[in-house]
């Protein structure tokens, strides 16, 4: 009967939820462990001067090593905010980078600025910025190499709020790029407000070029008049660096340069050699 067959599929629901709620909770304990066990760890990608192709900065990218296997953030950082471990994950990845930088300044005399991602529940949390001034004060760190990156989304969520935190972390030094512009809800009202460094514009809009530049253009167009730092992200080609080039576009970043590499790797590539700041980019 109909009756019979809705609650059936009522059973299947709850059953199905069950299931995700358990695997949740499970993956809550592992990244629990993981954080305790020091199982994550940062991979680096190079931001380079489109003009000079001098290396002007990195962003750091977390993995989970488990089981002798690199995890993706995309398969964690998710679980990780609706379960809010992200915190004490994020803050790992700040103090890591503090340690990195600090690292790169003993070790090569040399300074460039690690961009760290900052999810939307870790940007909402009140400890973010008392967090990031206190980590970057114990571990020596001048601010204006420590550059955060938050979505669209995150600062539309409550925007005066962000705005807030914002200033806060401006005033003290430290970068701020949108990441993703483009992709999330942006009101182009509240932008002027935003203050902000850096918009990276996504890859996906990348992509298109150079045959569909609209959007590219646009987001060119709008961070020049808001005298912002543009970095394209997700470069692959060389028709797609060239069109950045000929727009203007300051700083590229993607795989037609390089992958996000472990430390050792990133170093020996980017910092240890003499011409460390000069890399080839094509053309
Ligand atoms: P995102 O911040 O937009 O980072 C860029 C992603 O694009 C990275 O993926 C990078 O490996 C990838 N990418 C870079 N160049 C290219 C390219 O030329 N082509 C393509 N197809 N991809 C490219 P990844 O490392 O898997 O990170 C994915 C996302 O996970 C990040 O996107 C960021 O939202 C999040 N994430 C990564 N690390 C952290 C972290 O430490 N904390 C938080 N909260 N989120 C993180
Ligand atoms: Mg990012
Ligand atoms: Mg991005
Ligand atoms: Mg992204």
């Amino acid at each position: 009967s109909a009756k019979a067959s809705g609650s059936n599929q009522w059973a299947f629901f709850k059953q199905q939820m069950t299931e995700r709620a358990a695997v949740r909770l499970r993956t809550e304990a592992s990244l629990h462990d993981a954080l305790k066990n020091d199982e994550f760890l940062l991979h680096f990608q190079p931001k380079l001067d489109l003009a000079t192709g001098a290396l002007v900065g990195c962003e750091a990218l977390i993995r989970w090593q488990k089981d002798g296997r690199l995890i993706s953030p995309m398969s964690f950082i998710p679980v990780a905010e609706e379960t809010g471990i992200i915190v004490p994950i994020g803050r790992w990845v700040i103090e890591q980078s503090c340690k990195v930088l600090k690292h790169w300044q003993k070790q090569y005399n040399f300074a460039v600025p690690i961009a760290v991602n900052v999810a939307s529940q870790q940007f909402s949390d009140a400890s973010l910025v008392p967090d990031i001034k206190q980590l970057a004060l114990r571990h020596q760190i001048s601010p204006e190499l420590l550059e955060i990156e938050i979505t669209e989304t995150s600062l539309m969520n409550d925007i005066e709020l962000a705005i807030m935190k914002l200033d806060q972390l401006k005033s003290a030094g430290f970068g701020i790029a949108v990441d993703d512009f483009g992709t999330g809800y942006s009101s182009l009202s509240y932008l002027r407000h935003l203050p902000i460094t850096t918009m990276k514009i996504d890859r996906c809009f990348v992509s298109d070029l150079p045959e569909d530049s609209a959007i590219a253009s646009t987001i060119l167009m709008l961070g020049k008049q808001l005298d912002l730092k543009i970095v394209a992200e997700g470069i692959e080609n060389e028709q797609q660096l060239e069109w950045l080039r000929n727009h203007q576009c300051g700083i590229g970043q993607g795989f037609y340069f390089s992958q996000p590499l472990p430390l050792e790797e990133f170093e020996q590539k980017y910092i240890a050699s003499n011409n460390a700041s000069i890399c080839e980019i094509g053309g």
